[in-house]
């Protein structure tokens, strides 16, 4: 299949797997902009924010609790952490299926360039 997440959340392409479960697959970034860059994708393919159904509310949910327990588990619950979900070509979507990127470990400026 064409698209590199669905082929992480398949197992056919390499990736640095931190958590999967049969809703949600965490890697670590392959280009990561902060010590800590993890990304939380959906298994089922969404091509980005735009194309979610008032049916992917739970999953939803699951995106960002994983993303949660993975940062408060690597440490960053109280010093802080960002969770970004690019859509589109002026916001720097370059992958498209839906994903929300975990960054910590640095201080992140804001606002964002
Ligand atoms: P976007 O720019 O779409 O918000 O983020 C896409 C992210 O996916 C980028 O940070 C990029 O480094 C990462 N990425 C692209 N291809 C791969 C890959 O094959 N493996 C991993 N682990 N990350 C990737
Ligand atoms: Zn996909």
């Amino acid at each position: 299949m064409a698209c590199v997440f669905c082929n992480v959340a398949a197992g056919t392409l390499p990736a640095n797997i931190v958590y999967q479960d049969e809703d949600v697959v965490a890697f670590r970034d392959i280009q990561p902009v902060a010590p800590t860059h993890l990304l939380v994708i959906p298994r089922k393919h969404i091509v980005s924010v735009n194309e979610l159904a008032d049916s992917d509310a739970a999953l939803v949910g699951k995106l960002f609790l994983t993303a949660k327990r993975l940062a408060a588990e690597s440490g960053f619950a109280e010093s802080g952490f960002r969770l970004v979900m690019n859509t589109n070509e002026d916001a720097g979507q370059t992958v498209f299926h839906m994903h929300l990127h975990v960054l910590a470990g640095r201080y992140l400026a804001w606002p964002p360039g």
